[in-house]
């Protein structure tokens, strides 16, 4: 197959797998590179979080083949709960409010990742995955793009993707400008065990260095924590004895999990805002954290990932139907349209909810409490919101909405 690719993915993580894995379901020769083994991810120090995954972005994994491998480990988030520091105000949204089954669905990365593992080792045809392999060069010509590897090794296609991540070789050797910044927050990230069950409830409580969350896992026993902290405190709270970091979250959950135990390392994440100033160069579309990485407050990185997955699928099908240049103006155009507005209104306001909340200036803090009391109270703005959580609003991928493309 390799002498005949149709397109090449750089980058085999979450979104490059499940481009990957769809593109070659519908009939696409797609050929994955990675600079790590598919199976290097299933180690217990690759990645320690889950993440909340949307209706929609759950129909995209079910249509590339990875949802059957979480199905029986992923947990339907029932309830979402926002509070504000000690305040009693809060914003809760129970999936019967809209009467649409779940409001989403927590599934721990590696669980994600084992799937892609499992998938690119099935025969396909379609699919060839060549790593560990780094992609260390790129160029384009009117006719063709070539990847360059670390040893040398050359492919050509008529189009290729960077699923790179935030740090992109590709991007960078099509000089795609690159706008963002640094928080001052790391993410420290571990899975708890707790004596009483969460009940599908997801916890979200915001404090002066930002949001702490607490995100149901599979079984009732079990959650994700993501406790957004000061970047100079994380490191601390990073080096603390077990009993001691606990005792920590235990005053931030405020008890009702009972007593907890963690289970496996803990996992720190600095934060920043990306934004790519083009999602197209020619022969080169970026896609998922290459083209736009944003903030956790909301889970919603990943999810813009998925649905920048679903677009693609449907525009490079589409046009291998239609026996059209693959890298055709008018459908990588098609793709930057559809996913750049939404991806850079999730991104602003995942970057506005994080400086709002992330303090505890009296006036902004009357003014949020007021605004959380007013969407509670408001069942047409709080269905809004919940849909938004849901990824049921926009202009959906037909992938993302459970039809099939042919
Ligand atoms: C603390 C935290 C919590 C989060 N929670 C959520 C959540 O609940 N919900 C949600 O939707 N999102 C969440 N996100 C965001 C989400 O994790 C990311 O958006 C997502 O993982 C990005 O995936 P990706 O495949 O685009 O990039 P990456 O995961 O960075 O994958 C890039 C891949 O490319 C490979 N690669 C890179 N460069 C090269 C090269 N030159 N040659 C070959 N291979 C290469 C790498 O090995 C890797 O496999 C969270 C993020 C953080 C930090």
């Amino acid at each position: 197959m390799l002498d005949k690719i149709d397109v090449i993915v750089v980058g085999g993580g979450l979104v490059g797998g499940s481009l990957g894995l769809g593109l070659a379901r519908h009939g696409v020769r797609t050929l994955v590179i990675d600079r790590q083994h598919p199976r290097a991810s299933q180690s217990p120090t690759f990645d320690g979080r889950a993440s909340a995954i949307s209706a929609s972005g759950q129909k995209l994994l079910d249509a590339v083949g990875l949802w059957p491998h979480v199905t029986g480990r992923s947990q339907p988030i029932l309830d979402i709960r926002v509070s504000d520091g000690a305040s009693l105000l809060f914003l809760h949204y129970n999936h019967r409010d809209l009467g649409e089954g779940p409001l989403g669905y927590m599934v721990e990365n590696r669980h994600l990742r084992e799937g892609i593992a499992a998938e690119f080792e099935k025969h396909n045809t379609c699919l060839t995955v060549v790593a560990p392999a780094t992609v260390t060069g790129f160029q384009q010509t009117a006719d063709g793009a070539t990847v360059i590897l670390a040893n040398g090794r050359t492919f050509t296609a008529p189009l290729v993707i960077s699923a790179e991540g935030r740090a992109s070789i590709l991007r960078e050797a099509a000089n795609i400008a690159v706008t963002g910044w640094n928080y001052p927050q790391t993410a420290i990230v571990a899975t708890i065990a707790h004596q009483h069950s969460h009940e599908g409830i997801a916890h979200e409580r915001f404090l002066t260095p930002g949001p702490f969350a607490i995100l149901p896992l599979a079984g009732g026993h079990h959650s994700s924590l993501v406790w957004t902290e000061a970047e100079e405190r994380a490191a601390t709270y990073l080096s603390l004895p077990d009993a001691e970091f606990l005792a920590e979250i235990d005053e931030r959950v405020g008890g009702f999990l009972g007593a907890l135990r963690l289970v496996g390392p803990r996992f720190s994440y600095p934060l920043g805002l990306q934004f790519a100033s083009t999602y197209v160069n020619g022969r080169l579309a970026l896609i998922g954290d290459t083209a736009h990485a944003i903030h956790p407050i909301a889970g919603q990185g990943l999810n813009l990932g998925l649905r920048d997955v679903a677009a693609l699928i449907e525009i490079v099908v589409e046009a291998k139907g239609l026996g059209l240049d693959l890298a055709h103006p008018a459908g990588l155009g098609r793709y930057e349209r559809w996913r750049r507005a939404d991806n850079l209104l999730m991104a602003g306001v995942t970057d506005v909810l994080n400086r709002l909340f992330s303090n505890n200036i009296t006036p902004i803090r009357i003014a949020r409490d007021l605004g959380l009391g007013l969407v509670n109270r408001i069942p047409p703005l709080k269905r809004f919101f919940m849909r938004h959580a849901m990824g049921t609003v926009g202009d959906l991928p037909k992938l993302m909405r459970g039809e099939a493309l042919r």
